[in-house]
């Protein structure tokens, strides 16, 4: 059995998007969008490059008006409140520092024009530089940093005025990978210690997942899967969720009746599913390192345990990764299959092989509902 992953996020509701729609002419960038974001979660808008997550930011944010749809912050509207009295500090992709200022006052700016006093502005921006560890560039203007030090000025520069919602558009996206995981590590820490609201876009689904509790995947301008990475990794809940994220085997079978169903002519098992009905097309789903690949020898050796289902392929080509090694193989039908498994268990199949594919019922996901498109991984931009 496994075990019941509980949503982090059961606070309380502190934003809600209510049928949010974004038109740019008679095109729409964000679809009729609901959404609850709860108190002191950190929630990534995940998706390709054109679905809909800026706009959605933006709309929040207030540097974009809604075509139609509210916007509620504690159950006020805030479609009518300017970006500066909405309580939400912003950090985007590109450092947007002022070149001019020092670190100190780029940090201090938001007090400057909130008129706050001298003194305890001058507080506020040393816990700021002690929170993102930069005390000791304080005098040094932004051409004098890296990008990871002057996105950290950035980050410092949203939240001096503690704000109650930080948000984030792909604020590491110009930081290459070693410094991104460095800061998404500080990010994660700053989260924790603050306790505030973080809702951050990115379009690389590693980020979103060392990142959030919960996870909401945009597609075309809709939210097409909410929930942990972990929910929507094992259980995506459609097709294009399932290919979006992470690797992913399309099976496609007839159901014969319930539980029972065949692909290629062959009968495989599948998990019950409410409302399927006998001769109904339907798609199974297995990560490629549920999948087994094994010789006839091994096959023979171990039979198949109850619940499990397998298939004759033949190998294509074996990849070495390091830590894995995945083995391409088709069917006898033409499906292709991707069978990944930890270098470590060794993978005796060389090309040209004749293997047993191997799946538990319980791993393969089901849907009765999909479009072609959903099945490649290009899917979801405009
Ligand atoms: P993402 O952040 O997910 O990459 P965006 O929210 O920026 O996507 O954009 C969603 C869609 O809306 C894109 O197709 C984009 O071209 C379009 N779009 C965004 N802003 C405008 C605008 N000001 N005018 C016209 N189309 C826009
Ligand atoms: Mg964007």
């Amino acid at each position: 059995m496994s075990a019941v992953i509980k949503d982090n996020a059961q606070g309380k509701t502190l934003v809600s998007l209510r049928g949010l729609n974004k038109h740019y002419g008679d095109f729409t960038a964000v679809d009729n969008l609901d959404l609850e974001i709860q108190e002191g979660e950190f929630l990534t808008f995940l998706g390709s490059s054109g679905s809909g997550k800026s706009t959605t930011l933006s709309m929040l944010a207030g540097f974009e008006t809604p075509s139609s749809g509210e916007i509620l912050v504690d159950g006020q509207s805030l479609v009518h409140v300017p970006p500066h009295k909405r309580d939400i500090g912003m950090v985007f992709q590109r450092y947007s520092l002022f070149p001019h200022l020092n670190v100190r006052d780029n940090i201090g700016f938001p007090l400057a024009i909130r008129k706050l006093g001298a003194a305890e502005t001058s507080k506020r921006v040393d816990a700021m530089l002690k929170l993102v560890q930069l005390e000791p560039f304080a005098h040094r203007k932004p051409s004098q940093m890296s990008g990871g030090q002057q996105q950290r000025v950035a980050i410092a520069r949203a939240l001096v005025y503690e704000p109650r919602i930080l948000l984030m558009d792909e604020p590491l996206g110009a930081l290459d990978k070693k410094l991104r995981e460095d800061l998404q590590d500080e990010l994660r820490q700053l989260h924790r210690r603050l306790g505030i609201t973080i809702v951050y876009v990115t379009h690389d689904q590693e980020e979103a997942m060392r990142l959030s509790q919960r996870i909401a995947i945009f597609s075309h301008g809709k939210i097409v899967g909410l929930g942990s990475g972990y929910d929507l990794y094992q259980n995506p809940p459609n097709a294009f969720v399932a290919s979006f994220l992470g690797n992913s085997n399309f099976l496609h079978v007839q159901a014969n009746s319930n539980g029972a169903a065949s692909f290629e002519g062959q009968p495989v098992a599948i998990r019950l599913t409410p409302g399927l009905s006998a001769q109904q097309d339907a798609l199974i789903m297995v990560r490629p390192e549920k999948a087994l690949a094994l010789s006839a020898e091994q096959a023979s050796r171990e039979p198949l345990p109850g619940g499990w289902n397998e298939v004759v392929a033949k190998v294509g080509e074996v990849l070495f990764l390091g830590e894995s090694q995945t083995c391409h193989v088709m069917t006898a039908g033409g499906t292709e299959l991707t069978v990944k498994a930890l270098s470590a268990a060794g993978m005796p199949m060389k090309p040209g092989d004749t293997v047993r594919v191997r799946w538990a019922v319980a791993d393969a996901c089901i849907y009765t509902e999909w479009a072609q498109s959903d099945l490649s991984k290009s899917a979801g931009a405009h």
